[in-house]
């Protein structure tokens, strides 16, 4: 006899390990499937882990507030220890520079209109705060092959908008394996080493009941979730799901690098997470007075989007490193390129306009909480209470996709609709299109 539960989740990734708790605490039986041998090895283990408060939507500025109080009440939430300890957030605050004007206004906004904290600095502002940044203005971002690359500034940055509140949290696999730890304490099961092979339904094709594993063997739920992070369209696909939904997600490369910070700056002390869409890059300070540095997707580098995960190119490349750190170089002139290269690449799961959908699909019984599009590890514990409250009315009969479920934060009180995450949406049309969301 197949063993059964309430409900089968697919991945165990810190959305795959938060939903199983919040479920699991809300009395369901639940049953995670993963790949892979340990909670959070997929692409949580890859992530820069960064909160911020800069969306282009009043929801998506109201998730991460709510989000980030989760990771500031961490201990209290999971309601358990873990003996591998916590992960933590470390707050460094955020500039988002001052360099383009539109998108400067419209945060600007959308955080007065939420209430989120912030502050408008001047060049004066910025010098005493980040001594260390040049305010250089160089124009559009740009590739090294092109002679703009090179050419001297001009003109000024006039500042930048400041959020105190902005850091992120030490290491988001430990997060992944702290959740999974506390649904483990209220009941959750985790199968590692173990791949979903086929979603099972109805003989009519219009509910789900199960799914088929790598060993053979048959698991049954009435529910399943699909949190398969870059995967999430194949397991998708699984469900005979493919083409349904308004908005869809892919996987698309993203390479992420560390470099140590210049001489005689103590960028894990007085630095902060800095946005810089004239470079295209984004940076953080990382232990050890090193930096992070990610990509803001400018349009002149392209777009990789992989179409078989299985042969992801995981290396990092000459390229992608040489390109970022010149642009980096370009805003804090004491910095030298290292020669040892160090990063890694994995996949977002890059959605029609860069923000998630946490929603119900076409198929009774089969949820998806996907297209996090390299911004939402910050919303992994508000998005696990949003789907599991989800999960819970549409068993009760709630009609979501015509009456679109309100969740209430647990922390901020704030109204959040889930309509705005819904795979049937209108695509946000004030996206960035970039992980910027
Ligand atoms: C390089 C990088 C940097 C990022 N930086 C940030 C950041 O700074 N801030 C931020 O907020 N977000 C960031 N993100 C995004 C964030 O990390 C992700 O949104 C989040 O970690 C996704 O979690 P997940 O649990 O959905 O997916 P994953 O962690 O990928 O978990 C999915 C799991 O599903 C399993 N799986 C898939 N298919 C199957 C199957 N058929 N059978 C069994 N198991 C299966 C996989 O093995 C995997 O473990 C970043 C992402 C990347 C890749």
């Amino acid at each position: 006899m197949a063993e059964s539960y309430d409900v089968i989740i697919i991945g165990a990734g810190v959305f795959g390990s938060g939903i199983a708790f919040e479920l699991a605490r809300r009395g369901m039986s639940t049953c995670n499937v993963d790949m892979h041998a340990a909670p959070g090895y997929g692409s949580t283990s890859s992530s820069g882990a960064i909160l911020r408060f800069n969306y282009s939507t009043v929801a998506g500025i109201e998730l991460a507030w709510e989000g980030n109080r989760y990771w500031e009440n961490f201990e209290s939430y999971l309601e358990t220890t873990d003996e591998r300890g916590l992960a933590r957030k470390i707050t460094t605050g955020h500039v988002f520079l001052r360099t383009d004007e539109q998108l400067y206004q419209l945060y600007l906004d959308r955080l007065s209109e939420t209430g989120v904290p912030h502050e408008e600095w001047d060049s004066t502002e910025m010098a005493e705060n980040l001594p260390f940044l040049t305010l250089d203005s160089f124009g559009e971002p740009c590739t090294l092959d092109d002679d703009r690359f090179w050419a001297d500034p001009e003109g000024s940055i006039p500042g930048g908008l400041y959020m105190p509140d902005a850091g992120y949290v030490s290491d988001p696999q430990l997060a992944a394996h702290n959740l999974h730890t506390a649904a483990i304490a209220k009941g959750g099961q985790f199968r590692f080493n173990t791949t979903v092979t086929k979603v099972l339904t109805t003989s009519d094709g219009t509910a789900v009941t199960g799914v088929a594993l790598s060993n053979n063997t048959e698991i049954h739920a009435p529910v399943v979730v699909n949190v398969g992070g870059p995967f999430s369209a194949s397991v998708n696909d699984l469900a005979g799901l493919s083409g349904r939904d308004a908005i869809t997600s892919n996987p698309m490369r993203h390479e992420v690098h560390v470099a140590a910070a210049p001489t005689g700056v103590d960028f894990e002390r007085d630095g902060m997470l800095v946005n810089d869409q004239e470079q295209g890059v984004y940076f953080r300070p990382e232990a050890g007075n090193q930096i992070f540095i990610g990509s803001a997707d400018p349009e002149c580098d392209g777009e990789d989007w992989v179409d078989d995960m299985a042969v992801l190119n995981r290396e990092i490349t000459e390229e992608r490193w040489n390109i970022q750190m010149m642009r980096l170089a370009k805003r804090l002139p004491g910095f030298g390129v290292p020669h040892q290269r160090k990063g890694l690449a994995d996949a977002y799961d890059v959605s029609s306009d860069w923000g998630p959908i946490y929603d119900r699909t076409d198929l009774d019984g089969f949820f998806a909480a996907r297209g996090t599009s390299g911004n939402q590890f910050k919303n992994a514990c508000v998005a696990s209470h949003m789907m599991a409250e989800l999960i819970v009315a549409v068993g009760n009969g709630h009609d979501h996709d015509g009456d679109p479920l309100v969740v209430t934060g647990r922390y901020t009180g704030a109204q959040l609709d889930m309509g705005n995450f819904s795979r049937n949406r209108s695509v946000n049309p004030d996206s960035t299109g970039s992980v910027l969301g």
